[in-house]
């Protein structure tokens, strides 16, 4: 007798999520919830009907082009970190596109020029040097720096723009030298960007200091852009002190606050399929995936930390651990590809399928094809609980990014 149906684990999941459609998605896929996207923008739409503030997509977090049309309703538009990223917005987004990059080369500035609506520059000197390009320019685009306010809300490293010998952004000693040499005329507003996963008091904090060294410089502009990094659509996010920042900049300076999440527009509101390959018993049983850390959830290793998984128990020490204690690792050939230690209320046999949660930022925008694996399938549970497949993958896809 079939004991239970191999993804067992989806029947006590949380709605808008239903058991058919999960079993009906490709393994492995990302699956986004229009519905959960849906609400996300319905906190973002209440934060620019109260203040006023314009948001944009970080395309950076999040660019499933698919469901821009929905985005569009709300967001202002996109911020690009690159000309690609700029490209796919100005073609699938529309509205305003904002492009920062630590650097531009000449062909960069050149494919952004007719696109972009905002450039922001990392420096003075990039700024000076394509300054006669954007003079000739009839489009009218408007200028901005990028500030580093000095200030560390204490992001892990690597996600932490403000940390000892970060490039990111023109020191306030830089930016008052830049200023006496080359003056501020041309630029539209500024642009900082310093925070990562963090709710509203950090960037009270961070204001506070921006506003303390910056704001002589204010005068005459037209924007002050607060990057992204703001986890707004996390449940315990402070909204009304981000919407006093923002009234409070806005009042006092008369400037268009801009936020540029990527993250905070799609937190929540999407899954990762897996199913398990075998099952090997190493110093403990060792589940393999159909998937991978380093090619389909690199913040894995990258940031790193441990996805939870829909059902699933802590592993060894922790607070809630189930029976069946696992590693769960990935198929291709890295020794490290390990995604974590779980527990499961019961064991997993092959043909299972698992659920990582939180899955739709930073995952898709992040795949690779190393080791030839296959990248997972797109597909999006639409509001009326179907499951549409947006795009499936292939050989041609690894093929196309060698030669
Ligand atoms: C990464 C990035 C964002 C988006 O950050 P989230 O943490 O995804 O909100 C916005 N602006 C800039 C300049 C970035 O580098």
């Amino acid at each position: 007798m079939l004991k239970k149906d191999s993804s067992l684990l989806v029947d006590n999941f949380p709605s808008p999520w239903n058991a058919q459609s999960l079993k009906e998605a490709p393994s492995p896929s990302f699956i986004v919830s229009e519905t959960l996207l849906k609400r996300n923008l319905e906190m973002l739409k209440n934060i620019q009907d109260r203040t006023g503030a314009k948001i944009l997509l970080a395309l950076k977090g999040f660019a499933m082009w698919s469901v821009f049309p929905l985005l569009q309703n709300v967001l202002h538009g996109v911020c690009a970190s690159s000309p690609n990223e700029a490209i796919l917005g100005r073609e699938e987004f529309g509205k305003e596109v904002h492009a920062f990059a630590a650097a531009y080369s000449d062909s960069d500035v050149q494919t952004l020029l007719p696109i972009v609506d905002h450039l922001l520059f990392n420096s003075f000197n990039q700024w000076q040097k394509f300054k006669p390009l954007l003079e000739q320019q009839k489009k009218d685009i408007e200028i901005g720096l990028r500030i580093n306010p000095e200030h560390s809300e204490g992001a892990v490293a690597i996600y932490n723009p403000c940390s000892v010998g970060s490039r990111l952004g023109i020191r306030l000693k830089d930016f008052e030298k830049g200023v006496k040499d080359f003056g501020l005329s041309g630029i539209s507003g500024l642009h900082f960007h310093t925070l990562c996963e963090q709710n509203s008091d950090a960037l009270a904090r961070t204001l506070d200091i921006v506003e303390q060294n910056f704001s002589k410089y204010f005068k005459g502009l037209k924007w002050l852009n607060f990057g992204g990094g703001h986890h707004i659509t996390r449940e315990d996010y402070d909204v009304d002190l981000l919407c006093r920042c923002i009234e409070r900049i806005q009042n006092k300076y008369k400037l268009q606050v801009y936020l540029e999440p990527g993250e905070a527009v799609a937190l929540n509101t999407g899954v990762f399929k897996t199913t398990v390959l075998d099952v090997v018993q190493a110093d403990l049983p060792i589940a393999i995936l159909d998937s991978s850390a380093p090619t389909h959830m690199p913040d894995v290793l990258e940031m790193p930390y441990r996805p939870n998984i829909f059902g699933a128990g802590d592993a060894d020490g922790g607070t809630n651990v189930k029976k069946y204690l696992y590693r769960l690792a990935g198929k291709s050939c890295l020794a490290g590809d390990v995604i974590g230690e779980y527990s499961f209320d019961e064991p997993l046999t092959p043909g299972m399928s698992l659920y990582f949660l939180d899955m739709a930022h930073y995952s898709m925008v992040k795949t690779t094809t190393f080791n030839g694996l296959g990248l997972p399938d797109i597909t999006l549970l639409k509001e009326d609980a179907s499951l549409k497949i947006i795009r499936t993958f292939g050989y041609e896809d690894f093929k196309m990014r060698l030669s």
